[in-house]
């Protein structure tokens, strides 16, 4: 609480009382908290492709570049970092425009089989290198009000993820459904799972259940809040089931007409 006390006085100045007048100040509090974190998150995030970058710099000045299997493998290496970095300072600002109060979706009439369709074009080399088994099933009328670009970066943030915590041989089946009123998307997954404990944090900003293996699978940890708050921005309804070791299902519904 934040607290404001003002003395009362009498007409010949004589002390009354006193207002007291008590602030609960515990959102305020809250989101200065939630600021403080993606902050100390994000400098962090930027700090180790940096410091990666820097220190295989100087190793290669320092002599290393006279080597040739050397000098190919820490370019590589920081080939990769510098990328990485990239990607993450994309889609920070990709989440820090979808945030702004002015952001605005782009709404047209569109078949979301259409955007799956290419997506699974855009992914299905990157999931049979990983040897892992991508099905598409569609059932029904699946077109919807909504805007195209950002439906089709929900799909490939959800098939991506799931070939990502898939382990070869697995399997990842998109459900495509036409309702009356709504279209329901399901991604299922074969892979990794999640925890019940970890599965409502999924969502928030930076939030990964293993740092290692999202790294290694090139993940920066906002995909899942970009992707919700796409959703949302379609009225759309996203929601997650998940079993440790045997998979993760993502289901998303939208309403077939935009809502006001
Ligand atoms: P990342 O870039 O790390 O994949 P996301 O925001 O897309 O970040 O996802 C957050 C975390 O949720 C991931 O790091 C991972 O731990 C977990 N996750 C997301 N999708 C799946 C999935 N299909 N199976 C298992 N875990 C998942």
């Amino acid at each position: 609480f934040e607290v404001y006390g003002a003395p009362v006085m009498s007409n010949r100045g004589k002390l009354k009382g006193i207002v007291l007048v008590l602030h609960d100040i515990t959102g305020l509090k809250k989101l200065e908290q939630v600021r403080t974190d993606f902050v100390a998150n994000v400098s962090h995030e930027l700090k180790t492709p940096v410091t990666s970058i820097k220190g295989f710099t100087e190793t290669l000045l320092d002599g290393a570049m006279h080597s040739e299997p050397l000098r190919e493998k820490f370019l590589n290496i920081i080939a990769k970092e510098s990328e990485r970095l990239q990607d993450l300072i994309e889609e920070l600002l990709e989440l820090s425009r979808i945030e702004q109060s002015y952001f605005r979706l782009n709404w047209h009439t569109t078949n979301f089989k259409t955007i799956i369709e290419e997506v699974f074009d855009l992914l299905k080399e990157k999931a049979k290198n990983k040897g892992i088994h991508l099905d598409l099933v569609i059932e029904g009328d699946t077109t919807l009000e909504g805007d195209a670009t950002r439906l089709k970066q929900i799909a490939i943030n959800l098939i991506n993820n799931a070939i990502a915590y898939t382990p070869t041989g697995g399997h990842v089946t998109v459900f495509l459904k036409g309702r009356e009123n709504r279209v329901e998307l399901d991604v299922i997954d074969t892979g990794v799972g999640i925890s019940e404990s970890e599965l409502p944090r999924i969502f928030e900003r930076f939030y990964r259940v293993d740092r290692a293996r999202s790294r290694n699978s090139g993940g920066t940890g906002l995909g899942l809040a970009i992707v919700k708050h796409l959703v949302e921005a379609h009225s759309g309804i996203i929601s997650v089931t998940s079993q440790v070791g045997k998979g993760t299902t993502f289901s998303i519904e939208f309403h077939k007409e935009r809502q006001q």
